[in-house]
């Protein structure tokens, strides 16, 4: 398989390529020259996620070295519950946070650890990576203890949960977390300038991103959507909606592209909280990106979504798009309500990311949803205990964390500050 940048479509390079390189030369983004078309039944035989996934991505690493790994790569990755539960009459909840760090965010940085660390002769790396709360988390469990790689995770100080940032601070060894007396978006612009200042260098090349562009975080998300939307048709012989919680929009361009590889999809929704670059450019056709607003869904606090350019290059028109696609944008008052409610009617508590899918459920009506579950509510329990009015019991993988101590040096918000601290 051959992949090519959304701006340029004459370099193809192959899998274990593009998740090195990142972005691709003239800053586009990687994507695949053709989409897999799959028969269902083939699927039968798959006895768990990991050979579910070896299958589906077999085609995708086809002619590359990680192809003959792909099955222990699979099934270091997949190796935690993904859950499909039934909520109600009209909708299930597909549950991503059964992970090391409760958020979906485990599954492409596991995938990704897995696939680094079995590229042959790299040289000791550093992975530097910007944070708006569960990426950090995610790449660091999958890194830790890894021989030959480093993390550094800078995340904004006083933007990000308690129990976020303990599992960002918490691990020590071959992870090294900095506070940055900033925002995340300059969190971002640090890790740019970083990767800048080395391409300009002629020294060699140490520095690996794992943000959410990276294809090897953004394939083994197809698995899930793939796997839910088989199980859903088997049973119910009909083609389910994704609703899906968006920031970065990297979750929702793996649907998409489960879509296009014929698997029983209907639509996907695009439930966004106040930023609402997604929302404008469905109503004017016309991309834009806005200043970042806070909301209480914090990963989701994107003013300029990094995967917008493979969503545009998934559909050129925006009538295209409108077709298969949906946005519903949903305020804090709505996340808040959603969460209450849901706690009422369901007596389920739902992180306020999910609430946007939730709450985007409500407002469409309709059957055959599959709203898709983000992240574990303990994760966010200082924001939603009060408005239950109860505990959230905490999974036993954050509960290790949080006994822990932290370690973490804050900076200013330059790359100077990160250079001091890092060799670069
Ligand atoms: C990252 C994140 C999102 C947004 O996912 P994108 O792929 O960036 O659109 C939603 N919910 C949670 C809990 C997240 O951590």
């Amino acid at each position: 398989m051959n992949y090519l940048s959304t701006r340029n479509s004459t370099s193809a390079i192959h899998f274990s390529k593009t998740i090195l390189e990142g972005l691709a030369p003239e800053g586009g983004l990687f994507v695949p020259e053709a989409f897999p078309q799959f028969k269902w039944d083939e699927f039968d035989r798959c006895s768990n996620l990991a050979e579910f996934a070896t299958l589906l991505l077999t085609p995708w690493l086809q002619g590359d070295s990680l192809l003959a790994e792909l099955r222990e790569i699979c099934q270091g990755a997949f190796n935690f519950p993904i859950v499909l539960k039934k909520l109600d009459e009209g909708a299930s909840i597909l549950e991503l946070f059964h992970g090391p760090t409760a958020a979906f965010k485990d599954v492409g940085a596991k995938f990704l650890a897995e696939c680094f660390s079995r590229i042959q002769n790299l040289n000791p790396k550093t992975i530097l990576v910007a944070t708006s709360g569960d990426t950090g988390g995610a790449v660091a469990s999958a890194f830790w203890n890894k021989p030959n790689f480093k993390v550094v995770i800078l995340f904004p100080k006083d933007k990000i949960s308690f129990r976020q940032q303990k599992q960002l601070t918490t691990w020590g060894g071959n992870i090294q977390a900095l506070e940055v007396r900033g925002s995340f978006d300059d969190c971002q612009r640090i890790v740019k300038e970083a990767f800048m200042a080395e391409k300009q260098s002629n020294s060699k090349r140490t520095l690996l991103s794992a943000n959410s562009i990276n294809l090897g975080r953004l394939l083994p998300q197809t698995i899930y959507y793939a796997n839910a939307a088989l199980e859903y048709f088997r049973k119910n012989e009909r083609e389910p909606g994704f609703i899906i919680p968006t920031g970065n929009l990297g979750n929702a361009v793996a649907a998409l592209w489960t879509k296009k590889m014929g698997f029983p999809i209907r639509e996907v929704v695009l439930a966004t909280n106040s930023n609402i670059s997604i929302l404008e450019y469905f109503k004017t056709g016309k991309w834009k990106a806005f200043p970042t607003v806070e909301t209480l869904a914090n990963a989701m606090d994107v003013g300029n979504p990094s995967n917008m350019e493979r969503l545009i290059h998934l559909y050129p028109s925006v009538s295209a798009l409108k077709q298969e696609v949906k946005v519903v944008s949903v305020n804090d008052f709505q996340i808040s309500k959603t969460i209450q409610e849901s706690n009422k009617v369901w007596n389920q508590i739902f992180c306020p990311h999910t609430a946007t899918a939730v709450y985007a459920r409500e407002t469409l009506g309709g059957k055959d949803w599959i709203i898709v579950a983000t992240a574990h509510p303990a994760k966010f329990d200082s924001m939603i205990e009060p408005l239950v009015g109860q505990s959230i019991p905490v999974p036993e993988g954050l509960a290790q964390l949080l006994r822990r101590p932290s370690q973490v040096e804050q900076i200013k918000p330059t790359l100077t500050e990160l250079a001091f601290r890092v060799p670069l």
